[in-house]
């Protein structure tokens, strides 16, 4: 029932109204004196009072005004009472003031009482109205706690702020399910020693915790009844709650709420935090899930170095023993085609040296990969002319092939660009050997080198005001349209390469690698059975901008010779 404050300076005044209070069961408090009657409404928070305006010291129009200002005494509503005939002048200065009611004599009791209902009940209407804002920002933030961070500590922390702010209770913990222990994720306003017992509890410890999570329900009392005295809690709080974390009908620990008050937990309260645990279950489990997989992440990009540094490692230690190899089949087949009697082992060892290279070539494909991978992939671009590179290229590539005719369209204008040699023409070579390779049937390989402000397939992100271009095209058996996005990743064939052609698929993620370093950019062009272009374009050096490079790159040389 409703407490009620009666102010007045005369005892018998006093006597009477508290009498007729009591008698339709309001507590009744009592001041004889404003000073007194703001001391108590500040500190017991009754939920109506009852002033007399003539009081000495201070009247009731100065403690209207002062309980008005007062953040913790100004929603409490507040009746004047005066001994003195109706004066319109001061009902109005009262009202003014902030008081809700102003009441003249003759006072009749009935309509006293009909009053004091009427504001009891907006009171507790207005009461019920901030908690449940207060209610529904903490659900807010909660909600905002749990998709805004997926730090499982954070989150821990935000859900407990706004439990506690939801129900205005004192102290407060989370703990979550690991094994048969329930490990505390945040725990405020607890003494230290009860929080330090309470890190970690044996479930079998935790009839209460273990109860609320096993029944799914929530369970709230006095920790004294709960717990059993000796229990700390039950030393610090009066009333406690706890409810399970539940996520998709399993339980993942618990939310306990304590408060040194005594006092109920109604059943909206109940349903509130019902609401509160749920979001809360939800945002533990996405962190937990989030930590869990950038664990797995992180094992998996260890284990992705690990395996790289392998390959770097063993590509190395066979690059050695295929040297040995192939110096010897080299000695050997000089030998053999001086002396008659081992004619028959030439062509063996032709075999062997060219499957050695072979292997080798392999071998530096998985080093790079390895150090691809590893961030380890270097390039030392200079200024060089593409088309002269090409060419080169190209001619080499000739001399592997003799069923195919490759041929050049390339100007006379050099195209300069930020090179790095060995690797550009690792580059060509790859492309141009992949055309040879994939038109088994031979037929003419074309390059051509050129200049270009548009060249084909340019993305966006790479508006350069000019490139040099080189274009390798094949008639040959072409790339069906599904696999032509994926060429470029590591160990991807066609699939009407896997059968005939042997390979491995890294040429190409290599190649891109490269060109992209480069600051350029890959594309292919192809239909199945008909063949296909690859087309290179790198960034190019302006004249004034290569000139620039030039010097700048000779001017450590000119110092060198003694100038
Ligand atoms: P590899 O040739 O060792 O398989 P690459 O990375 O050089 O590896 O090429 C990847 C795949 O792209 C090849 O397996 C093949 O399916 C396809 N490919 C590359 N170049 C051509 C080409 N000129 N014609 C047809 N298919 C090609």
């Amino acid at each position: 029932m409703a407490t009620i404050l009666v102010v007045d300076d005369q005892p018998d005044n006093l006597y009477v109204l508290q009498r007729l209070l009591k008698g339709h069961g309001y507590t009744v408090m009592t001041a004889e004196r404003g000073a007194q009657a703001l001391e108590l409404a500040e500190t017991r928070q009754p939920d109506l009072v009852l002033l007399d305006v003539m009081m000495p010291e201070m009247d009731g129009f100065e403690v209207v005004q002062r309980l008005r200002a007062n953040a913790a005494t100004q929603s409490i509503p507040v009746v004047l009472l005066t001994a003195n005939a109706p004066d319109e002048r001061l009902k109005i200065q009262g009202l003014n003031l902030g008081a809700d009611e102003y009441l003249t004599q003759p006072i009749n009791n009935n309509e006293l009482l009909a009053r004091v209902r009427a504001l009891l009940r907006t009171k507790q209407a207005q009461d019920a109205l901030v908690r449940r804002n207060t209610q529904l920002a903490a659900l807010l933030d909660i909600v905002q706690a749990s998709t805004s961070t997926l730090d499982l500590g954070e989150v821990g922390q935000r859900l407990l702020a706004g439990a506690l702010a939801a129900t205005g209770m004192d102290m407060g913990g989370i703990w979550l399910l690991e094994g048969a222990e329930l490990v505390a994720l945040a725990q405020v306003g607890f003494p230290a020693e009860v929080s330090a017992a309470r890190e970690r509890v044996p479930l079998a410890e935790t009839q209460v915790s273990a109860q609320a999570m096993l029944e799914q329900q929530p369970i709230y009392g006095a920790p004294r009844e709960l717990y059993g005295p000796e229990h700390p809690l039950a030393r610090v709080a009066e009333t406690i709650v706890v409810l399970p974390l539940l996520h998709r009908g399993e339980s993942l620990g618990v939310l306990q709420l304590a408060t040194r008050q005594a006092r109920q937990v109604d059943a909206e309260e109940l349903a509130f935090l019902g609401a509160i645990v749920n979001a809360a279950a939800t945002a533990v489990q996405n962190a937990r899930l989030y930590a869990e997989s950038n664990r797995h992440r992180q094992e998996l990009e260890l284990l992705d170095r690990e395996k790289d540094e392998f390959i770097s490692i063993i590509s190395h230690e066979l690059k050695n023993p295929l040297a040995s190899i192939k110096g010897y089949a080299g000695l050997l087949q000089r030998r053999a085609k001086k002396d008659p009697t081992l004619q028959s082992a030439v062509k063996g060892l032709e075999v062997i040296e060219q499957q050695a290279n072979r292997m080798s070539a392999l071998l530096d494909q998985l080093r790079d990969v390895s150090q691809i991978g590893m961030d380890r992939f270097m390039i030392e671009p200079v200024p060089l002319d593409l088309t002269q590179l090409t060419q080169r290229v190209a001619l080499d590539m000739q001399a592997t092939t003799t069923s195919h005719e490759i041929l050049l369209n390339i100007g006379a204008e050099p195209l300069m660009a930020l090179i790095d040699e060995f690797r550009m023409s690792q580059v060509l070579s790859n492309l141009i050997s992949n055309a040879i390779k994939y038109s088994p049937a031979g037929g003419p390989v074309e390059i051509e080198v050129y200049r270009s402000a548009t060249p084909p397939h340019q993305p966006l992100e790479l508006m350069a005001r000019e490139w040099a271009v080189v274009t390798v095209r094949d008639h040959g058996i072409g790339i069906p349209k599904e696999a032509q996005e994926r060429l470029f990743q590591r160990f991807f064939r066609a699939p009407n390469a896997k059968g005939g052609i042997s390979g491995m698929g890294l040429g190409l993620y290599i190649t891109r690698e490269i060109v992209q370093r480069h600051g350029g950019y890959i594309w292919v062009e192809s239909a199945e059975g008909q063949g296909s272009t690859f087309g290179v374009a790198l960034p190019l050096l302006d004249e004034a901008a290569a000139a620039a490079t030039h010097t700048a790159l000779a001017e450590p040389v000119a110092d060198a010779t003694g100038r």
